[in-house]
């Protein structure tokens, strides 16, 4: 009898734990197929619905009985290490890349934004310019930044795998995932022509509020 109500405890015990998730995964604000033709339904559907989530539920699992666990996304961000570290950041990471994309995005900054970006990069194509470079420079899996320092500048940013501004004390504005899952279904090797293209689906209204 005893050793049956002890199974059913644990059971339950296990349960428990396993549904226990903290984070969720964030649906796209846009359908699969709408930044087409610049990135693709097929890649959307993989780099949303299979490596976004899996950053989810990997750093889920490890918040299991973690002392993390209950803390925010960049709290975990800023101090932990590890496969702890790569997971929550890329799951931010990957929030904040889908959420500054549009399908009819305001093209261009405007206002405090644009006068920060003439002042520090001395024109948007200048900075795109820049961006491209350091996209097309960083040597295996990562993500280009534009982040803004405490003192208030701009600046850009190259962080290997899951690295993020965050970590830096800086406030990131905008992103470039450069991590090969991003666009190897639509452009093979060439990353400069993906991230040349992404242009066209960034929204500087979003970044504007960041910024703001
Ligand atoms: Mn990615």
């Amino acid at each position: 009898m005893y050793p049956i109500i002890l199974s059913f405890i644990l059971i339950l015990m296990t349960t428990d734990t396993a549904t226990a998730t903290q984070f969720t995964v964030r649906e796209l604000p846009y359908a699969y197929d709408a930044l087409a033709p610049q990135v693709s339904e097929e890649t959307l559907r993989f780099h949303h619905d299979k490596h976004y989530k899996g950053y989810v539920d990997k750093l889920n699992e490890l918040l299991v009985d973690s002392p993390y666990a209950g803390r925010t996304l960049e709290e975990i961000i800023i101090s932990s290490d590890g496969p702890l570290f790569n997971n929550a950041a890329q799951a931010w990471n990957h929030e904040f890349y889908f959420d500054q994309l549009a399908p009819t995005p305001q093209t261009h900054p405007t206002g405090a934004l644009k006068e920060a970006i003439d002042r520090d990069f001395g024109s948007v194509d200048e900075l795109k310019a820049q961006m491209n470079k350091a996209a097309t420079t960083l040597f295996g899996s990562g993500w280009v930044w534009l982040a803004e320092d405490k003192s208030g500048n701009l600046a850009i940013v190259s962080e290997q795998n899951a690295g993020n501004p965050l970590r830096r004390g800086m406030k990131p504005l905008l992103c470039l995932d450069v991590w090969e899952h991003a666009y190897y279904i639509d452009y093979r090797n060439r990353r400069a022509d993906a991230v040349a293209a992404l242009w066209d689906n960034i929204d500087w209204k979003k970044v504007e509020e960041r910024y703001n």
